[in-house]
C-alpha cells in the first residue's frame, strides 16, 4: 500500500511537540512492514534543512484567491529517516524558522494544503491513502473530494489522525476564497459556528478519524473545544491508536544525548550516573529524588498550577527533594517557574527553552516526571520517562489514563491521580516521597516499566488496518 502523511511537523526536521515524533516514527514502521510511507510538510528553515542534501522534484504554481504563488517540492537525498521526506518550498510564506505562531498561518497553511494537493493531483500513479496529521492539513480531504481540479483524486481514502483537538485552525468566512473553485452546495462541509472549522472540516469529510488514544476519543465527546457533538455524531468512523514509541531515537542503552547508557540490567547505576550530572549542572542535590517537569507550559498541561503547587511542596518538604523544569509556552507561567529558582536555590532549577539533548539526560537522570495535564490526547512523555525507568506521575486523563497503571494496581509502575488541582498534585509528592524511601519498590518498578512494550509495530499496523478498512 502507498501512504502519503501531510503534517505541520515531523522530527528531526521540524518539531514543537508529539505530533513530529509520531511523523517521523510511524511511517518508518509501515516501510518496515512491506508499505511505501512517505511524508511531506513544510518547508521551513530548520538545522535539519541545512544539515543535508535535497533534490528538487516538482515545480509549478497555483493561485490562492487573488495571490499567486510558485512552489517546489524537495526530497531529501539520503532517506536518513528510512522513509522518503519531501518538504513543500513557498517562497516568503512557509521558509521561515518557526513552525507556527505567525499573524498570517491561516495563509500559511491554506498555501501549503494547496501545494500538496496541486502535487498530489499531477502523480501518474496515485496513493491509496492520504493520511493527514491535525488542522493544518485538515482541508485536503475536502479539497480531494470538492475541488473539481482534484475530480481524480476523489477516490483515493483520506485518514485524519487528531494529535490535538484543542487547535481547530478556525479563519473567517472571507478565507474559502483561498480553497479551489470547490462545489459551494457544500459549505457546510467547512462550516462550524460561522467560520471556516479545518479541523470540524476533516472531521467530516475524513473517511475515517482517529486520535491517539481510545480514552481522549472518548473524552472529546465531552469536551472538545467545542467539537463535543460533531465528535458524537461522527463516532461511527472514529477510534483511538495510541502512539508507540520510537525505540531507534528512545533508547537508554543506545541514546547518544545522555550520559551513560543503561538497560534493565544496570538502570540503577546507569540511572545514578545520570542524574548526578543534572545535578552537578543545575545545582541540585544528588541524594534527593529529582522530580522533572518537560513540555509546553500552558493550561492544557496544567502548567499553570506547577508555581503554587512546586512553591508549596519545597517549602512543606523542605529539603526531601530537588525539582528540575524543562519547557516554554505562557509567558506568566514562565515568569512564575522562573521566579521560584531564588526561593529555592539548590533544589530547583527551571530551563525556559527548548532542549531536545537535555530532554533525554532529563528522562533518564530523573526519579519522577510530573504530568499534571488537563489534556493529553497520547502523551509521549510519560512512555519515554518509562523507558528510562523514570516513574510517571500523571492525572488520569486521555492517554495518560490508557498507558500509566498506578503501583497501587497488579503489575503497577506509575503514580495516578484524578484532579488538576494543587491537592491532587500535593498527595502525589507525599506519595512519591514515600514510594522513594522504599528502594526495593523502587527498583522493581522500574523494571517493570521498562519491560512494558509501548514500540511501534503494533500500532504502525492497526494504522494498515484502518486503512484496509476504507479502501
Ligand atoms: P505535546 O505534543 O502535547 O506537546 P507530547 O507528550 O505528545 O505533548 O510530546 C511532547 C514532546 O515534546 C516530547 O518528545 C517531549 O520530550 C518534547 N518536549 C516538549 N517540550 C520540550 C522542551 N522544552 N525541550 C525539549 N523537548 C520538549
Amino acid at each position: 500500500m502507498e501512504i502519503i502523511h501531510v503534517s505541520a511537523e515531523c522530527y528531526p526536521m521540524a518539531k514543537v511537540g508529539g505530533l513530529a515524533d509520531v511523523v517521523g516514527a510511524l511511517p518508518r514502521y509501515q516501510q518496515q512492514i512491506g508499505h511505501t510511507a512517505k511524508v511531506v510538510m513544510p518547508m521551513y528553515r530548520t538545522k535539519f534543512l541545512f544539515d543535508n542534501d535535497w533534490d528538487v522534484v516538482h515545480k509549478e504554481n497555483f493561485s490562492m484567491g487573488k495571490m499567486n504563488f510558485d512552489y517546489t517540492i524537495i526530497k531529501e537525498r539520503h532517506n536518513k529517516l528510512g522513509f522518503d521526506l519531501y518538504c513543500v518550498d513557498i517562497n516568503g510564506l512557509l521558509d521561515r524558522e518557526k513552525v507556527y505562531g505567525y499573524d498570517d498561518d491561516a495563509e500559511r497553511f491554506c498555501a501549503f494544503q494547496i501545494a500538496v494537493t496541486e502535487w498530489i493531483n499531477k502523480w501518474e500513479h496515485l496513493p491509496d491513502v492520504v493520511h493527514v496529521h491535525d488542522y493544518h492539513a485538515g482541508l485536503i480531504p475536502f479539497m480531494m473530494k470538492q475541488c473539481f481540479a482534484y475530480g481524480k483524486l476523489k477516490k483515493i481514502a483520506t485518514i485524519l489522525t487528531i494529535h490535538n483537538a484543542q487547535y481547530q485552525g478556525w479563519m473567517g468566512w472571507e478565507k474559502a476564497a483561498y480553497i479551489p473553485v470547490w462545489d459551494t452546495w457544500n459549505w457546510g462541509l467547512l462550516d462550524w459556528d460561522n467560520t471556516v472549522n479545518p479541523l470540524a472540516c476533516a472531521i467530516r469529510c475524513a473517511d475515517n478519524v482517529n486520535t491517539v488514544s481510545p480514552s481522549y476519543m472518548l473524552e472529546l465527546m465531552d469536551n472538545a473545544n467545542g467539537l463535543e457533538n460533531l465528535f458524537k455524531k461522527e463516532n461511527a468512523k472514529c477510534s483511538g491508536i495510541i502512539n508507540g514509541i520510537d525505540y531507534s531515537v528512545w533508547n537508554p542503552s543506545t541514546d547518544t544525548y545522555i550520559l551513560d547508557n543503561f538497560s534493565v540490567e544496570d538502570v540503577e547505576d546507569g540511572k545514578a550516573l545520570n542524574k548526578k550530572k543534572l545535578c552537578d549542572d543545575f545545582d541540585l542535590q544528588q541524594n534527593l529524588p529529582l522530580f522533572v517537569f518537560i513540555g509546553r507550559l500552558v493550561g492544557e498541561k496544567a502548567a499553570d498550577l506547577l508555581p503554587e503547587a512546586l512553591s508549596n511542596a519545597l517549602s512543606m518538604y523542605k529539603g526531601q527533594f530537588n525539582v528540575l523544569i524543562l519547557g516554554s509556552g505562557e509567558p506568566s507561567i514562565e515568569h512564575a517557574l522562573y521566579s521560584l529558582q531564588s526561593k529555592f536555590a539548590g533544589y530547583y532549577n527551571t530551563q525556559i527553552t527548548y532542549n531536545e539533548k537535555l530532554s533525554h539526560l532529563m528522562y533518564a537522570g530523573a526519579d519522577f516526571l510530573l504530568m499534571p495535564s488537563r489534556v493529553e490526547p497520547c502523551g509521549l512523555n510519560q512512555l519515554y520517562a518509562m523507558r528510562y525507568g523514570t516513574v510517571p506521575i500523571v492525572r488520569r486523563t486521555g492517554g495518560l489514563r490508557d498507558t500509566v497503571k498506578d503501583i497501587d494496581e497488579e503489575n503497577g509502575y506509575g503514580l495516578c491521580f484524578d484532579y488538576a488541582s494543587l491537592y491532587d498534585i500535593d498527595i502525589s509528592i507525599q506519595r512519591a516521597l514515600e514510594l522513594y524511601k522504599n528502594t526495593n519498590k523502587m527498583m522493581e518498578i522500574r523494571k517493570c516499566m521498562m519491560d512494558v512494550d509501548n514500540s511501534w509495530p503494533a500500532s504502525a499496523q492497526q494504522y494498515i488496518n484502518l486503512y484496509n478498512s476504507v479502501k
